[in-house]
């Protein structure tokens, strides 16, 4: 029996071992990715319901591995977040939203470009000056950025990354907060976040179809954020179902593949073209 445990120990330990040596090469790929252009920015537009039309687009990272192919984000921001690369390849990711808010503006659309920022990067003092350098290099108006802040910990109002959030809604920027519902501190956020808009989580939009009460908790948040004054933007809008529940409760915005999966800059200016034509 002894030797059975052993077995798995060593089983176990050469399994963390090779995750580990996974994530490390992963890792070194990862610096050489972004400046071998592997690691490229999609865009999914957001859909106004009451303009009908699309408003906006989220900034959603991409890396395309010669040999693995694609990688997911939830994968690599991972790794990222842990090795300190986040802030590497956040930079990446807002310098090139920004260039295509600029572009999207010299077409003669007017949309807000949102970037996901990761709650370890609030805890950066850095971020406000990368952020704020980024837009004057550009010339974009800080109005046109919102910064998509999941809800992680509790929001401790004393504490530097709330203030550093203030700072930066008041340089003009607008917050979101991300996955609406899932965290653990989701009033707080609503409470005290000086947050423009809500995004209700996927997993809710995906059930309300068919569990009563999702739907119910839909409409709970979309009538609380209203009542401050937050737009409401839905993620994970796959079906035309979807859609019209949304609207009929007042949702503001949709998103999702029943409009569009997350495409390259030059596919999201021909959505954007048609949609206004
Ligand atoms: P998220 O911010 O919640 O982004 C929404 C995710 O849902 C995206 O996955 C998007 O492609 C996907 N999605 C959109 N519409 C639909 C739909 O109708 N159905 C379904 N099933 N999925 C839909 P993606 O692009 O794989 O990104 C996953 C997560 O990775 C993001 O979740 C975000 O947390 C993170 N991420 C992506 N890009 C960045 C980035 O530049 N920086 C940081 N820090 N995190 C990022
Ligand atoms: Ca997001
Ligand atoms: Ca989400
Ligand atoms: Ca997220």
């Amino acid at each position: 029996e002894e030797a059975v445990r052993n077995d798995e120990l060593v089983y176990q330990h050469d399994v963390h071992k090779q995750e580990a040596q996974w994530e490390i090469s992963l890792l070194t790929s990862l610096d050489r990715a972004i400046d071998n252009g592997e690691v490229w920015v999609a865009y999914q537009p957001k859909f106004d319901m009451r303009m009908n039309r699309i408003c906006g687009a989220e900034a959603l990272v991409r890396w395309t591995h010669p040999e693995r192919g694609p990688i997911s984000p939830d994968k690599f921001i991972r790794i990222a977040e842990e090795f300190h690369r986040i802030e590497r390849i956040t930079r990446f990711v807002v310098n090139d939203a920004v260039r295509c808010a600029v572009e999207m503006g010299r077409l003669g659309f007017e949309m807000t470009m949102s970037v996901n920022i990761s709650a370890q990067l609030l805890r950066n003092p850095g971020l406000p000056g990368m952020i704020s350098e980024i837009l004057a290099t550009h010339g974009l108006s800080p109005d046109r950025l919102i910064l998509e802040i999941t809800e992680t910990d509790r929001l401790d109002r004393s504490s530097r990354t709330f203030q550093m959030l203030q700072r930066l809604v008041q340089s003009g920027l607008r917050l979101s907060i991300d996955d609406f519902g899932t965290g653990n501190a989701t009033i707080d956020y609503l409470r005290y976040l000086p947050a423009s808009e809500v995004k209700i989580d996927k997993s809710f939009v995906f059930s309300m179809e068919t569990n009563k009460e999702d739907m119910v908790l839909v409409q709970s948040i979309i009538d609380m954020a209203h009542s401050l004054d937050r737009t409401v933007v839905a993620e994970g809008v796959e079906t035309a179902t979807a859609m019209d529940l949304l609207r009929e409760r007042g949702c503001d915005i949709a998103q999702g593949y029943y409009i569009s999966r997350p495409v390259a800059f030059r596919d999201l200016v021909e959505t954007v073209s048609k949609d206004a034509g």
